[in-house]
């Protein structure tokens, strides 16, 4: 009997016709597509359908989400991805990360894969290295449309390195996708310190990576100084303040979790707690209180949240982080150093700079910037997708107004 057409594997893929004014980014390799520039697509396709867009002359691949904003993510200008296509951008993802393999790094925890940046939307994997050799990759998803892409992406990451476990961390709670699940705590190191994260519990993925090359800046600035660490969560920056030689380091987290595992990491790099301060409390209400007293610091960090999920939030955060860093720099002793930090996308760099000017004005102060970062190189930002970059960091003296 002749076989039937329609039992082949190469369905016939679906066509998306898109806005012409998305033809520059389809070009660039912008991968996402809002619902509202879709223009026409056939009724009833289901999540997780690769489909080809078209806008003007210029066409790319990408897959179909039936609900949500993003209504296509981009994968490829030309190629429907298969489990070898996704295996060739984990390996990308990779090479791109060797020289934080490297021993002189001292860093076993980073990011593997940053999603749109690294060529697979919507997907971002973690990998924690503990002391013993062990390994686990965690998983965050963004859309259940990337389940097939995701299951992919777990079967390559073993081929890069031997994993204990691959945990996925997309929804509330957790699930293991390979492996063995981690212990409550496992001990990373980070430029030669070491942290305990908690991989199925801890906040993100467990550890803030992005914060990295912004914790070894502060080491940097810190000998000698008292340091109020605001939002320290499990006390990354007063870590390294501490080990730089800090005279005294505050920190404050409104999570009493987070100030346990504070202590722990002070244990775990040798440094004893007592004559240092771990405070749970609300970082504006403790700030009221500092200046209220009369208690100044020399340094202080702000890494607060982020304030804005939403463009509609917008305004209300930059209020927030106007107040909060104004109440800061009135805390600080004379030509004391702010370090601020917001990890709201929604905030771009050119903003944040302009409120902590006007956060200066309003403590009677001017901030000088004398050092700018933003994420750390495992966390890439595209040319072409500058919404990747969303990190920033600002260190400077805040000084009186002449
Ligand atoms: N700087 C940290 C990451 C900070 S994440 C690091 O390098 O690891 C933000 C932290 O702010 C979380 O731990 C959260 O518990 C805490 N937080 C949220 N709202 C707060 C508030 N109003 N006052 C104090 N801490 C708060």
């Amino acid at each position: 009997m002749a076989k039937r057409k329609s039992s082949r594997p190469h369905k016939r893929t679906s066509h998306i016709f898109l806005s012409p004014r998305l033809k520059a980014q389809l070009r660039q390799g912008h991968p996402w597509v809002y619902r509202d520039a879709v223009e026409r697509a056939p009724a009833g396709l289901p999540s997780g359908a690769w489909v080809r867009v078209q806008s003007a002359n210029q066409q790319a691949v990408g897959l179909w989400d039936a609900s949500g904003a993003i209504a296509v993510r981009i994968f490829s200008a030309t190629t429907i991805p298969d489990a070898a296509w996704v295996k060739a951008r984990v390996r990308e993802a990779w090479e791109r990360r060797a020289f934080l393999r490297s021993p002189e790094s001292a860093t076993t925890a980073y990011r593997w894969l940053y999603g749109e940046s690294d060529g697979l939307p919507g997907i971002v994997v973690d990998l924690y290295g503990d002391e013993e050799d062990r390994r686990w990759a965690v998983i965050k998803s963004y859309s259940a449309s990337l389940e097939r892409v995701r299951k992919w992406v777990t079967d390559a990451l073993a081929s890069f390195t031997s994993l204990t476990g691959v945990v996925d961390r997309s929804g509330e709670g957790w699930a293991m996708l390979a492996g063995a699940p981690p212990p409550n705590e496992i001990i990373i190191r980070e430029n030669g310190l070491r942290f305990a994260v908690d991989i199925l519990h801890g906040q993100k993925t467990g550890f803030f990576l992005d914060q990295r090359d912004n914790r070894a800046t502060v080491g940097r600035w810190s000998p000698g100084k008292r340091v109020l660490n605001l939002f320290s969560y499990t006390g990354g920056f007063s870590v390294y303040a501490a080990r730089a030689g800090a005279s005294q380091v505050v920190s404050v987290d409104s999570a009493p979790a987070a100030m346990t595992a504070a202590r722990r990491n002070f244990h775990l790099n040798d440094l004893d707690p007592t004559g240092h301060e771990f405070i749970v409390a609300d970082a504006f209400e403790q700030l009221e209180k500092y200046h209220g007293e009369g208690r100044r610091f020399d340094l202080i960090i702000v890494d607060p949240p982020s304030f804005a999920r939403t463009k509609s939030q917008l305004p209300q955060a930059i209020k927030a982080y106007r107040r909060l860093n104004a109440l800061a720099m009135r805390c600080l002793a004379p030509n004391g150093l702010l370090a601020a930090s917001s990890c709201t996308a929604q905030v771009s760099p050119e903003r944040f700079r302009a409120l902590l000017a006007d956060a200066a004005a309003d403590a009677k102060r001017r901030f000088i910037i004398q050092h700018e970062a933003g994420q750390p190189p495992d966390h890439p930002v595209a040319a072409h997708f500058p919404e990747a970059r969303y990190l920033k960091f600002l260190l400077g003296q805040v000084t009186e107004r002449a």
